[in-house]
């Protein structure tokens, strides 16, 4: 695998960004910082998370249900951006993305498990929840969904990168501000 270099892991970051920026907008972006980051990362894009663990601990009415496996779904969409945002930018061409579904579900859900806090540890964890019998099939459907969205919104995704890259880090409002003018 190619080291990332510095754009590619903010347009990785971009991509999650233009994610949590896409309709319905998140409501609380705190920012997007490609430096000073903890050992082992690379990048990090700070937005609450719409699904939390202990929805995965309680019984809770059927309506509640649904509603929880809509915002699993939306951050599973949001944290698949990232990835399939820098495939793009490495010039894998959509069908090549779109055949890639299939490997990326192994890496999620194969014999080892992605790392927790990681992209895809944070889609295992939502999917196995929402979607416990078919989560490969969900993942495959996602990914093309995400990848659709990469797609429509991928000039606002290059400029937040381009501009990630030479400011190290880009605040919610600032993220707000570069969004409403592409
Ligand atoms: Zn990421």
């Amino acid at each position: 695998m190619q080291t990332p270099t510095l754009l590619s892991i903010a347009i990785h970051e971009a991509g999650h960004a233009v994610a949590a920026l896409a309709d319905p907008p998140r409501p609380w972006i705190e920012g997007v910082s490609i430096i000073d980051q903890p050992e082992g990362w690379l990048g990090y894009f700070s937005c609450p998370a719409l699904w939390q663990p202990y929805m995965a601990e309680v019984t809770a009415p059927a309506e509640a249900m649904e509603a929880w496996r809509i915002l699993a779904w939306r951050d599973v969409i949001e944290y698949l951006a990232g990835p399939i945002a820098e495939l793009r930018w490495k010039r894998y061409s959509r069908a090549a993305i779109w055949l890639g579904a299939d490997e990326f579900a192994e890496h999620c859900f194969g014999e080892r498990a992605p790392e927790p806090g990681s992209d895809l540890g944070c889609v295992r964890a939502r999917l196995e929840w929402a979607r416990p019998d078919d989560e490969r099939d969900a993942f495959c459907e996602a990914w093309i969904e995400t990848e659709e969205l990469v797609a429509r919104h991928w000039r606002a995704i290059v400029e937040i990168g381009r501009l990630l890259e030479k400011q190290g880090r880009l605040d919610g409002e600032t993220l707000k501000m570069v969004w409403e003018r592409t």
